[in-house]
């Protein structure tokens, strides 16, 4: 329940814009440096992804066992996963645990969004407003407000004629839904499209997938966890996470790739991919060998396997070469992990709507007319993804030195010094920011890698009387360049995704993750520490008496 505003002080130290695992862990390790931290969510919970994503289906996609916090032995031996990969009830569940567990939820105000922030150089605060109205003063501003965060909705003639049920995979109602007998059109076959298509189906008399571009697609092989297999992680968390801390992408469940697949004949690649095949889940083929982003070759022996099994499994020809991709090399995309994704084309209720073939001409209030006809529809599902990574943060007004605007500098290229502070926004971090491993890692180990840096410079900041720190803008360039610089090596900037604001229409197109791994990530980090905040500048804090 939000306290009264008047219960609360209206300046801070901190304030944190988020409550989701970046949000929960941020509060919980700011306040206990000692720091007063006032928190804000959207949300009338915590979870951030984990409460908004509540479509049928939804569950992650890196293994629970290392989808977790490690900051605290306490938490991770108190608590029990029971998938391998965790459905999203069981992950807002933990989440909110967490949060009760470090008393963070007390911090944390409740459908309360942050809609703009201003910089006062002359005082080195933020002032911060919400929704509701409040003026709140603090010395810095934690952006932990996600990556996959802003919902995309398509704009599409007609849209708001629609008389029948509407839903966006991650505003999905907390009621639940039930599409029993129903004549349902779904837009959108990413990693949220592919976990909600074969649940809707069970239900639906009628599923149309409406498909723009095929993907990539591979068994998860979801399963209870044995407790063999708890209690061993639970022996061995401090190491495996210290593992996963030094691992290129922050898990210790599958070991860094040694090896080329070229260094393979075609026989024996066959026999190891039929081996992770039937293993499951996408690291296990992304970690087995080095050269699948870097080579075409390599990269192509996957994509033809991938193809394949897509043959092998979809009955109709027609359809099975509509869902066969064939237009970025696998991996430029996020690869999905299903259950039962493709089998469920060979159901006689579902049908795919190839919008390369038949696209949409508009939407009436029966449904959905495309250049062959009306499809009478019940229900439309938009599975079609996020502005992402800088989205939920420029969609807050954010004013730095001299009046300079986020959304503005943000506008041709998307640039933070080491993926976390951004210049001429003085004391504001972005946890998971541009620049930094974020969505091309697990996330929650980069999470906790950026909080825990941000309490460092805080600590470092408060050791040697600042009351500023800005990143210097020529160190800014160089992060950046050196972030593309790494990623034009890689076949991940061969396709248009959400990684490179291709999928959000008039959005510049930068290719913004660091791929270079969390581990190479780590070292930059711990050098700019140790070289007394290299990159950043650094300000004596202003006496306010
Ligand atoms: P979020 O969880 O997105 O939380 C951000 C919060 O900030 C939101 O609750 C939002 O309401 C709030 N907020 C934003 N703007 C404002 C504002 N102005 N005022 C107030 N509140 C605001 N990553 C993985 O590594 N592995 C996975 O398996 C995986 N699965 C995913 C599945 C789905 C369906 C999606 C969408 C993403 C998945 N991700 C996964 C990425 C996932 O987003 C991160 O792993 C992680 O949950 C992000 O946590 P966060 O706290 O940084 O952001
Ligand atoms: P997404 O990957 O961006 O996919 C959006 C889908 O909607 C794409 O198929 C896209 O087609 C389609 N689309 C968008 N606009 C459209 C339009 N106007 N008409 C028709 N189709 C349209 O979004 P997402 O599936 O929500 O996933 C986003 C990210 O969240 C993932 O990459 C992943 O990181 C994370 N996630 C993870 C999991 C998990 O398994 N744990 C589950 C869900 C999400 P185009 O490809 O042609 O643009």
């Amino acid at each position: 329940m939000n306290m009264p505003n008047d219960t609360r002080s209206r300046s801070v130290d901190v304030v944190v814009i988020g409550a989701g695992f970046a949000g929960v862990y941020a509060v919980h390790r700011l306040s206990s440096r000692g720091l007063s931290v006032r928190g804000f969510e959207a949300g009338s919970d915590v979870g951030g992804t984990w409460y908004w994503n509540r479509y049928p289906g939804a569950r992650c996609d890196v293994e629970s066992l290392d989808y977790s916090f490690g900051f605290s032995d306490k938490i991770q031996q108190n608590w029990d996963w029971g998938h391998r990969y965790s459905f999203q009830p069981s992950i807002h569940q933990y989440i909110s645990y967490v949060a009760d567990e470090t008393g963070a939820r007390s911090l944390i105000e409740f459908e309360t969004s942050v809609v703009s922030q201003s910089y006062d150089a002359q005082t080195q605060h933020w002032t911060v407003k919400t929704d509701k109205g409040e003026l709140i003063t603090c010395r810095y501003c934690v952006m932990a407000t996600g990556n996959l965060t802003a919902p995309l909705y398509p704009d599409m003639t007609g849209l708001d004629t629609y008389a029948g049920e509407k839903y966006h995979s991650s505003r999905w109602p907390k009621e639940p839904t039930d599409f029993t007998g129903k004549r349902v059109a779904i837009f959108g076959t990413g990693a949220s499209g592919v976990q909600i298509i074969p649940e809707v189906a069970k239900e639906a008399s009628k599923l149309y997938v409406f498909q723009r571009t095929a993907n990539f697609s591979l068994p998860a092989r979801n399963r209870p966890l044995t407790s063999a297999e708890i209690e061993t992680v639970r022996k061995h968390y401090p190491e495996l996470r210290d593992k996963a801390r030094q691992h290129v992408f922050g898990i210790h469940s599958t070991p860094e790739p040694t090896r080329s697949v070229l260094e393979l004949s075609e026989e024996e690649t066959i026999e190891q991919f039929e081996k992770f095949w039937e293993i499951g889940g996408s690291l296990t083929f992304q970690m087995a060998f080095t050269d699948f982003m870097r080579d075409e070759r390599a990269n192509k022996r996957l994509a033809d396997f991938v193809r394949s099994k897509i043959r092998q499994t979809v009955n109709d020809r027609k359809t099975a070469e509509a869902l066969c991709p064939n237009d970025h090399p696998i991996g430029a995309k996020r690869i999905c992990i299903d259950t039962g994704y493709f089998e469920t084309y060979n159901l006689p209720q579902v049908e795919l709507i190839n919008l390369r073939e038949r696209p949409v001409v508009r939407i009436t209030p029966k449904g959905i007319e495309t250049k062959e006809g009306l499809l009478e529809v019940d229900v439309i599902i938009f599975a079609t993804g996020f502005d992402a990574i800088t989205g939920a943060v420029t969609r807050i007004d954010i004013t730095g030195r001299n009046g300079l605007k986020l959304a503005q500098k943000w506008s041709e290229r998307p640039a933070a010094y080491m993926g976390i502070a951004v210049a001429n926004f003085p004391n504001m971090f972005v946890i998971t920011g541009p620049g930094s491993p974020s969505v091309k890692s697990n996330m929650v180990t980069s999470i906790e890698q950026h909080v825990e840096l941000i309490d460092d410079i805080i600590g470092y900041m408060q050791k040697h009387g600042l009351g500023a720190v800005d990143a210097d803008e020529e160190a800014e360039n160089d992060w950046v360049d050196y972030v593309n610089e790494v990623a034009n090596k890689t076949l991940f900037v061969k396709s248009d995704s959400w990684y490179n604001g291709a999928n959000v229409p008039g959005k510049a197109r930068n290719f913004v993750p660091f791929v270079g791994g969390v581990n190479t990530y780590r070292l930059a980090l711990e050098a700019m520490m140790q070289n007394n905040l290299k990159g950043f500048i650094k300000e004596p804090l202003i006496n306010q008496s």
